[in-house]
């Protein structure tokens, strides 16, 4: 029988593509590349792997009307129309838990470096400043009060790693979360004026969009540190430049940005900015568990097994 034919819509990671090579019939972001090859090969297309940044929306699954299962190597799914994917009968999988570790642990190092100032430190050992004399003073960290927007997997893992550094904890989300014995606060502004950090760890999309703004900022305040390893969409992004340039709120550390890999010019001038490329899950490790369950997902599709780990709205 010959191998069901994918359509991989995003350059993915080496770790997830040498497996749907060696398994599939594998077209490689032929949409992009080559319309008329396309065209002739997507009445045939079963499946599309995807990354946790992909777009696959309704006009696409349109063009597939064979499409049975989307596997997203990521476990934020917000640039895949799960509503149109589902009406053309199409299950939607993601990887969740596997990169827990690694997101919480990048949010802890940002939240340092934001507060400690370390790449500003390194980089004044570096220029010689230091026989000059010494750096100022940054803020500590332990002991400091952390609101989470968002008390999902990774929310929690976070929570779990600042209570090792005797932070109080609560924390925001549409609803109080069962068995979560940190304080809920209704709103992010409510959240954020009882924070010293304010990290973001929401899905992206039309539901959290913006859902940091110049409000939520200023009730953060002079002193407060915002850090986002969720989406860029989440933040106002020229409110939260706005805060920082005008001394609004005290520092940040971004792992994530409203249109990547573009940066603002005014983002990266700010010195007392940590920034990062969307690294919170790039490590080998993590990469190839989250790999490995990406493809477990459209194995376990074509043997007729039960998906690994389907998105809640197609469970
Ligand atoms: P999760 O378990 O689904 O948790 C999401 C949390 O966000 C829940 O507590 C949810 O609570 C809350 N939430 C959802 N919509 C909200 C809203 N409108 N307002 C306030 N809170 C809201 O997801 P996860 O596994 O922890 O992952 C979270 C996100 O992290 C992913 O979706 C992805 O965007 C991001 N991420 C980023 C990286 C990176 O490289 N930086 C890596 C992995 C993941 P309610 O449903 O009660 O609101």
């Amino acid at each position: 029988m010959p191998s069901p034919s994918i359509l991989s819509v995003a350059k993915l990671s080496p770790l997830f593509a040498s497996q749907l090579d060696a398994a599939f019939s594998v077209h490689d972001r032929l949409h992009q590349t080559d319309p008329a090859a396309f065209a002739a090969a997507a009445p045939a297309i079963r499946a599309i792997a995807a990354s946790g940044e992909s777009k696959v929306d309704a006009e696409l699954i349109a063009q597939l009307p064979k499409l049975e299962i989307i596997s997203v190597m990521g476990v934020g799914y917000d640039g895949i129309d799960v509503a149109a994917a589902k009406a053309r009968g199409a299950v939607v999988t993601h990887t969740p838990n596997v990169l827990n570790d690694d997101v919480a642990d990048l949010a802890i190092g940002l939240m340092l470096s934001a507060a400690r100032q370390l790449p500003a430190a390194d980089r004044y050992v570096r220029a010689g400043s230091w026989s000059k004399g010494p750096m100022p003073l940054a803020r500590k960290m332990s002991g400091a009060r952390l609101g989470l927007v968002g008390m999902g997997r990774i929310g929690q893992a976070i929570a779990h790693r600042a209570a090792a550094f005797g932070m109080s904890i609560a924390y925001t989300s549409r609803s109080p979360k069962a068995g979560v014995a940190f304080k809920y606060f209704p709103s992010a502004t409510a959240l954020a004026a009882e924070s010293d950090f304010l990290v973001l760890i929401t899905p992206g999309g039309a539901g959290t969009r913006k859902l940091v703004n110049a409000e939520v900022l200023a009730a953060l305040g002079s002193k407060g540190i915002l850090v986002n390893v969720a989406r860029g969409s989440v933040v106002d992004e020229s409110a939260l430049i706005d805060a920082l340039e005008r001394g609004v709120i005290g520092g940040a550390g971004l792992d994530v940005f409203e249109s990547e890999p573009n940066v603002p010019e005014r983002l990266r001038a700010l010195p007392h900015v940590v920034l990062a490329p969307h690294i919170g899950s790039a490590t080998s490790q993590t990469r190839q568990a989250m790999a490995d369950l990406a493809f477990g997902n459209l194995q376990a599709h074509f043997a007729g097994k039960p998906l690994l780990s389907p998105v809640p709205e197609c469970q």
